[in-house]
């Protein structure tokens, strides 16, 4: 298992792009003994241009069409076959009122189905675009697969740029889905891309696990690799959520989620946050979500979140001006757990508020 994560690790060092203009400012592979890194410093360059409907695609400002670079990284090494986990939570899976494992992954369970561990959602590597998806570090020819019911919204190039055909999009060949379910009245779509090939058409209806193509590297990327995305609300670059609050996870095993603030209540971006089991001491460095872009869950509010851990007890370090401070908590099995860290108030465990009761627990002024 320890083989496998590290190999994984390493690979995510070479695949770990998409749509990105500039290449990663050597993100930290996770270690046994890495100490807190700080978060690399980012360029603020201009940032995207702000969707002006819910049906809009993006572009960065300046370019009618984003910049094809591609990075001359070495093709990455031998992958690991397999790697194995519990099977996964039948989908939909949600023990919690307001958990939402509602998809499985696009990815079989016999090949690596999890995300590149160094440029999650929200991550910004790169110099100005946060990544609005996660990047699943399949081989090329690997079968992608639905990850829940619906019907094909886009199939091929463009997607990115809006452009049906345009062989120069950042997400190269995609597809998209728009699910026969939602999620609290809105609909839900999910995002395949960078694929070699894809073998569903416009309006098709597929159902979960149905085979939509296969992995590539078409499009703005280091290397083959599946880019999935969940939208809520539109299929548009600005309604996503992170992906891994809304796959299934390995049977036994849970989620983390926090929200990182200032004493002031604002949120703290692209701090480096170290998880730590307390049975196996295995590491974990995840970053609070970048700025643009990117959007917390409806309820869960985070600006963090790693998906994939055995349950179990943790300590988890979030550093704070001078110090590193420290909360240890417990990984539930095939649930959400949530955390704050609230600057000088320190951290809490306690859940977010139900929708709609806030005005009953705020004190009236
Ligand atoms: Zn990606």
């Amino acid at each position: 298992m320890r083989k496998a994560f590290f190999l994984m690790s390493t690979l995510g060092v070479f695949l770990a792009a998409c749509a990105a203009p500039t290449p990663p400012a050597t993100p930290a592979p996770q270690t046994e003994t890495s100490p807190l890194i700080v978060a690399p410093v980012v360029e603020t360059l201009s940032p995207l241009l702000a969707c002006p409907n819910p049906d809009c695609l993006v572009t960065i400002p300046g370019d009618e069409t984003p910049q094809p670079l591609r990075f001359d990284l070495p093709t990455p090494g031998a992958q690991p076959v397999s790697a194995w986990r519990p099977p996964l939570y039948p989908v939909p899976w949600a023990l919690a009122a307001y958990d939402h494992f509602y998809f499985t992954r696009p990815i079989a369970a016999d090949e690596v189905n999890w995300p590149v561990a160094n440029y999650r959602y929200g991550g910004v590597f790169f110099k100005d675009v946060t990544h609005t998806g996660v990047d699943i570090p399949a081989k090329a020819g690997t079968t992608v697969h639905a990850a829940g019911p619906g019907t094909v919204v886009w199939a091929g190039w463009g997607l990115f740029s809006g452009e049906p055909g345009n062989t120069g999009d950042a997400y190269g060949q995609a597809v998209a889905i728009r699910h026969d379910f939602g999620y609290n009245g809105q609909t839900l779509y999910t995002i395949y891309a960078h694929m070699r090939q894809v073998d569903v058409a416009y309006g098709e209806w597929v159902d979960t696990g149905d085979a939509l193509g296969e992995v590539g590297d078409t499009g703005f990327t280091t290397g083959p690799h599946l880019h999935f995305e969940i939208r809520i609300g539109a299929n548009a670059y600005y309604y996503t959520r992170n992906p891994e609050l809304w796959i299934a996870p390995p049977q036994g095993w849970g989620v983390l989620a926090g929200r990182i603030m200032e004493s002031s209540g604002e949120t703290i971006k692209k701090a480096s946050v170290l998880v730590r089991s307390l049975v196996t001491t295995q590491e974990w460095t995840v970053y609070t979500y970048g700025p643009e872009a990117v959007r917390p869950d409806d309820y869960y509010n985070e600006n963090m979140a790693l998906s994939d851990l055995p349950a179990g007890r943790y300590t988890v370090f979030v550093p704070f001006g001078e110090h590193t401070r420290k909360i240890e908590l417990e990984i539930r099995p095939g649930q959400v757990t949530y955390f704050t860290f609230h600057g000088d108030g320190g951290f809490s465990l306690a859940p977010p508020m139900p929708p709609g009761m806030e005005s009953i627990f705020t004190p009236v002024k």
